[in-house]
């Protein structure tokens, strides 16, 4: 069939026109012709039959005018005997009209209805597959459906195209939802999905949880929007500086949390140290620097949720700023140590 693709509205007009019209002479002519061999071979028989008839007829008669030569006696009544018989044999029998009128008729219209249900069921296919991959998602068997007629086709391809938009939105959004608005980096929501799937799944990881110092007092000099951007300059030197060791997260405020997977606590005090003393040096958009504080944790056996472990670096993190701030400090269950 290659491109070429039918209009199944034009389709069926014309083939239901052209059925009807083919049936119908068709049914016509045949009917014809059979009820005119019917009545030829009647003709035949009847033409015996009356050539037989008056001749025997004829002979009676003429016995009797030889018998009784003065008797006056009319052919009449002989003459309506024999058309009477001949006008009954006119009549067709029935049993000829079914065999050759009726079963040829009927015998056609079965074949027509056949047809009919074959061209119905080739129509309905493509529409059936199509409704059945997308009640079950089968998005992959689309692709398989012989949308071998105009409208099919173009159903075909919409419904094609509408799943891949709607993937496409479905992904963007799922980006959306898992980003920081102001920032651009992953959000909490994204931070404890992977956490948790770390920890379910008891792979060995650290985490940095980091608090900008005095960052309440950069909102009051310098106003909300020079915050805002000091904010979203920290998570870029952040990320860059972390690189593939890691991910980085907007834990929420001024918060941020690092996940190390795979990363023992002195590689990830490393680190987070080497970020520190970065930071503390960087020029920001408030003109003075703006140090951070971080706890530090590793996930262990007993650690059962990313609420659980996170808590742990909070208590490091709380302990960093006992400490003076621009400070980080390590929690290993029940062992500490801070450096400055
Ligand atoms: P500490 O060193 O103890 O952490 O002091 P801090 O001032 O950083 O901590 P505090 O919790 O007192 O203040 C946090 C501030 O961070 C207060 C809040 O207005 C500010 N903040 C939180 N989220 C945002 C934000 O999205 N944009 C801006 N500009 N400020 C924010
Ligand atoms: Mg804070
Ligand atoms: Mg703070």
């Amino acid at each position: 069939m290659g491109k070429f693709k039918f209009k199944l509205s034009f389709v069926i007009v014309s083939m239901t026109v052209m059925i009807v019209l083919a049936t119908s002479s068709v049914s016509i002519w045949s009917g014809y012709q059979n009820f005119n061999d019917i009545l030829m071979q009647n003709n035949i028989v009847m033409q015996e039959n009356y050539v037989k008839e008056v001749s025997k007829i004829t002979e009676s008669y003429v016995q009797e005018k030889l018998r009784e030569p003065n008797r006056d006696q009319s052919i009449e009544p002989y003459m309506v005997q024999v058309v009477d018989k001949l006008l009954d044999e006119r009549v067709v029998s029935f049993s000829a009209f079914i065999k050759s009128i009726l079963m040829p008729l009927l015998l056609w219209l079965v074949a027509v209805l056949v047809l009919a249900l074959w061209l119905a069921f080739k129509i309905a296919r493509p529409l059936k597959q199509l409704f059945i991959s997308v009640e079950r998602e089968e998005v992959q068997k689309l692709e398989e459906i012989n949308g071998w007629y105009y409208e099919a086709h173009s159903l075909k391809k919409v419904v094609q195209n509408m799943v891949v938009s709607s993937g496409n939105r479905i992904f963007d959004l799922t980006n959306q939802l898992n980003l920081d608005a102001l920032t651009g980096i992953p959000n909490r929501r994204r931070m404890d999905q992977i956490l948790n799937e770390l920890i379910i799944n008891k792979v060995p990881h650290s985490i940095v949880l980091i608090d900008l110092d005095d960052f309440k007092s950069i909102n009051d000099t310098y106003g909300h929007t020079v915050g805002d951007e000091v904010l979203k300059a920290f998570a870029g030197h952040m990320q860059e500086n972390i690189e593939k060791q890691g991910m980085c997260f907007r834990y929420g405020g001024e918060e941020f949390l690092v996940i190390l997977p795979s990363t023992t606590i002195d590689v990830a005090l490393e680190i987070a140290e080497n970020l520190r003393i970065k930071q503390a040096m960087l020029d920001t958009a408030c003109g003075r620097p703006v140090t951070m504080s971080a706890g530090i944790t590793s996930f262990t056996a007993n650690i059962k949720t990313a609420n659980q472990i996170i808590t742990i670096a909070d208590q490091a993190l709380y302990k960093a700023k006992q400490s003076g701030r621009n400070c980080i400090c390590v929690v290993e269950e029940l062992s500490e140590k801070t450096i400055k």
